[in-house]
């Protein structure tokens, strides 16, 4: 099929620049595919026709384009239909720029890492245009920065706790004597050491992630007890900085104006995540709310979603820097906030771990008044948490067995032989050890209790 035929009856120059159009496009190294609204394919490139391991353009014009372009996180997490941005884009008609994500090549097991962008035109008969590039090289480089920046962190990391040691000791009377003027200097210098020592341990973590380090651990989890689990341990920092802190799994208000509570909601989620996550929104409402202020943590389930806020009374955001934040090094800088410490790293932390749980995060503030922080992230329905938790006691007893079976070392003295079996095997008196979700479950009458 020749794409450009169409523009030859209508402008006279047509005919030449289609025929360069289509050289220079069967030139480049990105992949391009067209196709109409639907999604079926009505042009495809070499380059495209290499990366997707398709033989001929004969063998996918006039298919679906999911035929030959299926997507995965850049994570290698299977992507489900309302998260996959190449689906939406190509269903809804919206652009998508630059999406890194990983393409499944063929029938293989074979991954590439592509960033993909669709384009859809506007014309009558609403043509998108596909394309996408190998970027395997691009991560390379990526890596070795990353590696530079992780490296360089780690080592830092060292010398500058050894000074912050020194100047710690320095000014405790008990083991060193010196004088006003010296004491505000120190004072200063183990301010600025800490915010050194904050900032190298946020770049480790950024970097985890950017490296492929670390993966995240995704487990079934009841979301209310784990959250309000988590938050038990801001009870304390709250009480001290003379702050509110209340938690609840309300969804609606019942009448007679009780909130309902301890909604029953699950999702799939990296604990340690999650707790990174909370860390660093709960512990910025703190650094942000003054004296007297109020947070509340909340958990529900918002349809396929389970929706936490993490919402202050305090300084609040503006419009302006609203659209920022989540940016690296990104610090609003006004009078109530340029006097609290931080790192500008913290949300894009919180960003990167939520967006590896295939969740999303977001802000709403009014300056002065305060702030709420949304992650949304996918939700389990109780029959596929119930799925999930049996895969995951299988795998557990599986490991059981294995330790159990590990071949005595040498140097052991041997057991006396096991009796004979004389009835069939009973079922272990104990169950099979609790998972850290069952164990948050039976712990979460004692968490935080709403105020
Ligand atoms: P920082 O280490 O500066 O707190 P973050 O990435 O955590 O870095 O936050 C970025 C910026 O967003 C902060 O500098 C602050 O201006 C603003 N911010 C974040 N959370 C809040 C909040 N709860 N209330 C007001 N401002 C906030």
């Amino acid at each position: 099929m020749n794409l450009f035929k169409r523009k030859k009856t209508t402008e006279p120059t047509a005919g030449k620049d289609s025929a360069l159009a289509e050289i220079a496009l069967k030139a480049i190294n990105d992949g391009v595919i067209m196709t109409d609204k639907t999604g079926k394919i009505e042009f495809i490139n070499p380059a495209a026709l290499t990366m997707t391991d398709s033989k001929s353009a004969n063998d996918v014009i006039g298919f679906d384009y999911s035929l030959i372009i299926k997507l995965e996180s850049k994570e290698g997490r299977e992507l489900s239909e309302n998260e996959n941005p190449l689906i939406q884009a190509m269903k809804t008609g919206q652009p998508l720029e630059s999406f890194r994500g990983s393409l499944i090549v063929g029938t293989t097991d074979k991954r590439l890492p592509i960033a993909i962008s669709v384009l859809p035109i506007n014309n009558l008969s609403g043509d998108r245009i596909i394309t996408f590039r190998n970027i395997t090289k691009e991560l390379q480089e990526e890596g070795e920065q990353t590696e530079f920046i992780s490296t360089a962190s780690h080592e830092m990391r060292t010398p500058v706790a050894t000074i912050d040691g020194y100047i710690t000791l320095a000014l405790n009377p008990q083991t060193a004597t010196i004088d006003e003027r010296a004491r505000g200097y120190l004072t200063s210098a183990s301010a600025a050491s800490k915010h050194l020592g904050k900032l190298f341990q946020d770049l480790l973590d950024v970097t985890k992630l950017d490296d492929a380090r670390i993966r995240p651990n995704l487990e079934p989890a009841e979301m209310v007890a784990l959250v309000k689990t988590i938050s038990n341990d801001y009870l304390e920092k709250a009480k001290e900085e003379k702050i509110n802190f209340s938690f609840g799994s309300d969804d609606s208000v019942q009448p007679g104006g009780n909130h309902r509570m301890d909604q029953v909601v699950y999702s799939f989620v990296d604990v340690n995540f999650l707790r990174e996550i909370l860390d660093n929104l709960v512990g910025n409402a703190l650094k942000y709310t003054p004296e007297g202020g109020s947070i509340y943590v909340n958990v529900r389930g918002d349809g396929d979603r389970v929706l936490i806020n993490v919402t202050d009374t305090g300084v609040g955001i503006s419009a302006d820097d609203l659209s920022h934040i989540f940016q690296k090094f990104y610090r609003a800088d006004n009078s109530d906030t340029r006097t609290i410490g931080g790192t500008g790293l913290g949300l894009y932390i919180t960003k990167q771990r939520v967006e590896a749980m295939g969740g999303k995060v977001w802000a709403e503030s009014a300056f002065g008044e305060g702030s709420t922080f949304y992650v949304s992230l996918p939700r389990l329905t109780s029959d596929e948490y119930e799925k999930r938790m049996i895969v995951v006691r299988q795998a557990q007893m599986a490991k059981q067995l294995e330790q159990a079976n590990q071949p005595t070392p040498p140097n052991q003295p041997t057991p006396p032989p096991a009796p004979p079996i004389t009835t069939p095997p009973q079922a272990p008196a104990t169950p099979p050890q609790a998972t850290l979700q069952n164990q948050i479950i039976n712990n979460s009458n004692e968490g935080v209790q709403p105020q």
